[in-house]
């Protein structure tokens, strides 16, 4: 490497671990209690998935071999898209390897410098970065505020005009006001995109979602689904009309220019997607256990934010004070995310627990004591006023 880029790279790092957002990733272990995954109905592990996984590779090999627009997309995909549209109220459905990619090629085959993209301020970051992957003028407006929302449509004097919003922000837990996002973008003749990675499989009927089958596809004409969270696998899809999904499959590069997902995934997700919409009661054990776990944090006077979902943040500020605990909790074999800027603005560092339908109330107990005991050893260590 030449002095020049090594000097960059390490300027870069220096300065990320001076401000205490340096991230290190661990191989997981088998005996550490997951509070931070998004498994929420605890299909990652089913048997019957992996055993749909299995039979899919057995019968279409282990990889699509192509991509959708050459030879690769295969039957299993087409079911897969068509189960999909069924389940969100949509006419049709397109798969793409990754949420991430979704949000990119969505964004990137809609608009373009002449368009106008609305983003909530708190928006994952693949949108974010969609947006400036399409050359759209962005504006980000106050989280989950439908008035600053308003006034920045008001002043846009472009034709085209797209409000992109999570439905579950993915670092708080809260749900967007899907009824005023679509009053609003209707009322300025704007289009509204949601991404529901962390709504589909545990918000709404069957598990639709937050936009699901409440809202159609005049409400909210594009609907961002992923796969790899509550459904277990892997992969991501957008629903909608069926002249935007041709528009998508004709102009969205990261759907037309990759392998296509290996159809082996896709067979486990049809499966996975059986049991969503077949098994309420999963849903029913995250409710309970997100009651639990709120119920019990509440008592200990835990900085609980606000959120009705699997995502409970406890928020800390600082980012040493959110290493620490962390930390605690990891000698303890308990993992949940460590929330640091730049994922989340200065001084909101947070720890991010999630809780599935498979986690046992000793397990939630367990996570409880633990915080209990970060709480404590803060107390004994700050001195007395
Ligand atoms: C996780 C997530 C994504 C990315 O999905 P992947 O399939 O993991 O790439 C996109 N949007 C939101 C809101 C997410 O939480």
């Amino acid at each position: 490497m030449s002095e020049a880029w090594q000097q960059r790279l390490a300027d870069a790092r220096a300065h990320r671990q001076q401000t205490e957002r340096w991230r290190t990733r661990q191989v997981a272990k088998s005996n550490t209690l997951d509070f931070a995954g998004n498994d929420y109905l605890g299909l990652a592990q089913d048997p019957r998935v992996s055993e749909a996984q299995a039979a899919g590779a057995h019968r279409y090999g282990a990889g699509a071999g192509a991509s959708h627009l050459v030879s690769g997309h295969l039957e299993v995909h087409d079911a897969l898209e068509e189960a999909l549209a069924h389940w969100t109220g949509r006419e049709r459905a397109l798969l793409f390897s990754t949420g991430y990619m979704a949000n990119l090629g969505v964004l990137q085959a809609l608009a373009d410098r002449h368009t106008a993209l609305f983003q909530d301020r708190l928006n994952h970051a693949s949108l974010i970065d969609g947006a400036a992957l399409s050359g759209a003028r962005s504006r980000r407006f106050h989280h989950r505020d439908a008035i600053d929302l308003e006034s920045l449509l008001a002043r846009s004097e472009c034709a085209h005009k797209l409000v992109v919003s999570d439905g579950v922000f993915s670092m708080d837990g809260d749900i967007a006001d899907i009824a005023t996002l679509a009053e609003v973008s209707r009322q300025h003749n704007a289009w509204l995109m949601i991404d529901d990675a962390h709504g589909v499989g545990v918000l709404g009927d069957n598990g639709s979602g937050c936009v699901g089958s409440t809202w159609n596809s005049t409400d909210v004409p594009i609907l961002v689904g992923t796969l790899g969270k509550a459904l277990g696998t892997a992969g991501a899809f957008v629903a909608g009309d069926a002249e935007l999904i041709e528009h998508l499959i004709q102009f969205s590069r990261s759907y037309i220019y990759t392998t296509a997902q290996p159809p082996a995934i896709a067979a486990a997700t049809l499966k996975a997607l059986e049991i969503v919409q077949s098994e309420p009661e999963r849903r029913d054990q995250l409710n309970a256990n997100i009651a639990y776990f709120r119920h019990e944090a509440l008592q200990l006077g835990l900085p609980l934010s606000e959120s009705a979902t699997p995502i409970q943040p406890l928020i800390l500020g600082d980012e040493t004070r959110t290493l620490s605990w962390t930390l605690q909790l990891q000698q303890k074999s308990i993992q949940v995310g460590a929330i640091r800027p730049p994922t989340v603005p200065k001084g909101e560092s947070r720890l991010r627990v999630t809780l599935s339908a498979h986690h046992q109330h000793d397990d939630i107990d367990q996570l409880l004591a633990a915080l209990h005991h970060c709480q404590q050893q803060e107390a004994l260590c700050s001195p007395c006023v």
